[in-house]
């Protein structure tokens, strides 16, 4: 199992999520649907590390995630912030640069093979066309393509995406979960994703779990 999530639970000074149980193999997309409030977001940050959890263990391919030095988890495990990140003034490719950060020098020197894989993150995400565009000149649709491939220039073995669709037009709504398949399949990355759009979570997840109230209240 590439991802394995076990009994975790966490919050913030209230419990928000009990004890919940997730699996998710090489290749293999898992959404995670449920109402406004329920813990969707709070779950994927607290097994990314942004939140300490005050329960249970995350594992990656073996490894207690919350073990793990941040410069080893970011090699390891990727997440797409949704929040207006601060890198407008950057270039499509500077941003997705940025994902090789964990890799590169004391300086961020990018070597020859880290823009082959800056490239190819662009390539996998159908962005070549926007390296050179300045990330605030973008739609969101393209923004929201630039951050999945930040994300996988980290050459993570799990990506986990908050939300990828909110906010987008109807073109990238459709666009971007074929983009989630295809990474899915060429990379083997485990994907977890949260959404309420139940129609993208069946066209493109392999197994869906539905949360309330912190808790996984059914799955199939
Ligand atoms: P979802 O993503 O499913 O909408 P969240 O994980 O964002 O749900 O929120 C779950 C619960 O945690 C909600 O009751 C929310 O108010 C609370 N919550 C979210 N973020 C914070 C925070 N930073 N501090 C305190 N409570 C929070
Ligand atoms: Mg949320």
């Amino acid at each position: 199992m590439m991802l394995k999530v076990n009994k975790l639970s966490a919050g913030y000074s209230n419990a928000v999520l009990a004890e919940v149980d997730l699996n998710v193999e090489r290749g293999e997309i898992l959404g995670i649907i449920g109402p406004n409030g329920s813990g969707k977001s709070t779950l994927l940050k607290t097994i990314s590390a942004i939140l300490k959890p005050m329960g249970g263990v995350v594992y990656l391919d073996g490894k207690n995630v919350h073990k793990l030095k941040p410069s080893e988890l970011a090699k390891e495990l990727a997440i797409t912030i949704t929040e207006r990140s601060d890198v407008g003034f950057l270039t499509g490719f500077e941003v997705v640069s940025l994902g090789r950060y964990p890799y590169t020098d004391a300086f961020g020197r990018l070597s020859e093979r880290d823009v082959e894989i800056v490239m190819d993150s662009l390539r996998l995400v159908s962005a070549e066309y926007l390296a050179d565009k300045p990330f605030s000149e973008m739609s969101d649709g393209e923004k929201q393509k630039i951050m999945i491939a930040r994300a996988l220039a980290q050459q993570p073995k799990a990506l986990l995406l908050d939300e990828p669709t909110s906010f987008l037009d109807a073109k990238h709504r459709v666009e971007i979960p074929l983009i989630l398949r295809r990474i899915a399949n060429e990379k083997g990355i485990a994907i977890v994703l949260t959404t309420h759009d139940i129609e993208l979570a069946i066209r493109i997840c392999d197994r869906i779990v539905m949360v309330k109230s912190g808790r996984i209240v059914a799955e199939g």
